[in-house]
């Protein structure tokens, strides 16, 4: 039951922690560099770092304050029956003080660890530990006589200085815990059983040093806590730094460099992948195959950097007479793939249609007096038909644009249904359905 509470809880910590660097994530000003070096500090850091940080080291923080509580708890249990052996006349003090008093408090102490608190509640649980043990075990030591009362407090100072070594909080709080209980060991000390001044100041001086000497330890295990939650941080801002650079580099292995719509690779992956998917109903997929007019002539009249500038030119407008979702990419050199879903046969030759006239309100600028040029462009249509794989309607566009051009060029020739071909094929010819515009 108990290791069920600690997964969930354990759970809800790396919850609230994603939760908070995705946050984080998003508002880089969170995360400069200079926050994340070897030599920066907690205190540096800004509040939502802070808390970050907190939801990040509480799961593990909890499981030790609560172990260090635990243990307490049970080992003050047993110190009774060492109460109870060492003076009999002790057994009702020791039930109100560790069978009561201290046991409750570190319970109640136990309890509150159970779910994050700000921090000045974890800290101030070490003070609360601290006075508890130290005025609890005191009191009893002084109600044993003399003999005891010197050893229970140094006992309890060394249960607290285990204590400051072992609870994760600030380190402020651990300095106020550690000096709350030299504090306390000193008061005791003057105001026992056999007052001694010197004996107080003498001993106070050496345990502070002992005590110190554990607090520096915390120190140094905090500090590493937040060195490794920065790492962790920075691992994590560097993979998701790799994951958008290859997400920007995998757009552009997509894309046709001079004009920028997709390139044949990534088209031929986007048809495979509609071939595949049921939601695209075959019936309303249509290909058009389209090509520059005269392009030969164009480049050797205006020159290669004139013969880009018309295919960007006319990659644009074959962009613009589309709709979202259709595909539209550079084939060849100047040859061009549009790939329409659902669509009807007369629509797709009434788009075919657009993008040509599209094409032929371009005007391609060129150097010196020469006026600008008009540019036209053919396309083949086919509409999918009875098994057909994309490499069989691509020949099918194909074979209509090499008609189009035949039939002289800037129209939109339909490639006919195979069943027509078949058809015609003891007539000697091959007919399509034509339309010029
Ligand atoms: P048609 O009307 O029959 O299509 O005649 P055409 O002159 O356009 O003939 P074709 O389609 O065969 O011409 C293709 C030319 O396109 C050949 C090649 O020099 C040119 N070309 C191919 N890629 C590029 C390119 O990236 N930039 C430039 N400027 N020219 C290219
Ligand atoms: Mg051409
Ligand atoms: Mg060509």
């Amino acid at each position: 039951m108990r290791k069920i509470a600690h997964t969930n809880h354990r759970t809800l910590s790396q919850r609230v922690y994603n939760d908070a660097l995705k946050t984080a994530m998003t508002d880089r000003v969170m995360l400069p560099d200079r926050l994340l070096t070897q030599r920066s500090h907690l205190h540096d850091a800004s509040p939502a770092l802070g808390a970050l940080y907190d939801s990040y080291s509480w799961a593990a923080h909890s499981l030790k304050a609560r172990a260090w509580l635990q243990a307490a708890f049970v080992f003050n249990f047993l110190l009774m029956s060492f109460d109870y052996l060492v003076s009999p006349s002790l057994l009702m003090a020791t039930l109100v003080i560790r069978g009561f008093m201290i046991s409750s408090i570190l319970l109640g102490l136990h309890m509150l660890w159970g779910r994050q608190r700000a921090c000045w509640i974890q800290g101030a649980t070490l003070l609360a530990v601290s006075a508890t043990i130290m005025i609890g075990t005191g009191a009893l030591g002084a109600l044993g006589g003399v003999s005891m009362f010197e050893r229970y407090i140094t006992g309890a100072l060394f249960t607290v200085a285990t204590a400051i070594l072992f609870f994760p909080i600030e380190f402020r709080w651990t300095v106020i815990a550690v000096v709350a209980a030299i504090l306390l060991h000193a008061g005791m000390l003057i105001i026992g059983p056999v007052p001694d001044p010197l004996l107080a100041l003498s001993t106070s001086c050496f345990y502070s040093g002992v005590i110190i000497a554990f607090a520096s330890t915390r120190k140094a295990t905090l500090r590493s806590q937040w060195n490794s939650f920065k790492s962790k941080i920075r691992e994590l801002r560097d993979q998701e730094a790799l994951a958008s650079l290859n997400a920007e580099l995998q757009v552009f292995a997509n894309l046709d460099p001079l004009t920028g719509i997709q390139n044949r690779r990534s088209t031929q992956e986007d048809i495979a992948r509609i071939w595949d998917d049921p939601a695209y109903a075959k019936p309303a997929i249509a290909f058009l195959m389209l090509d520059i007019d005269n392009f030969k002539q164009l480049n050797d009249t205006f020159g290669h950097a004139a013969g880009d500038d018309c295919i960007k030119g006319v990659a644009n407008k074959i962009s613009l007479a589309l709709r979202d979702g259709d595909i539209v990419s550079r084939y060849g050199g100047e040859e061009f793939l549009v790939v329409l879903t659902g669509t009807t046969a007369s629509d797709a030759f009434a788009v075919a249609e657009r993008i040509r006239k599209f094409v032929e309100s371009f005007r391609l600028r060129t150097l010196g007096d020469v006026p600008a040029s008009r540019v036209t462009i053919s396309i083949g249509l086919a509409l999918w038909q009875g098994d057909d794989t994309p490499e069989m309607l691509i020949k099918r566009a194909d074979e209509a644009l090499y008609d189009a051009k035949h039939r002289g060029k800037n129209q939109t020739v339909v490639a006919a249904p195979v069943q027509d071909i078949n058809a015609c094929a003891g007539q000697g010819h091959r007919q399509k359905a034509h339309y010029v515009a």
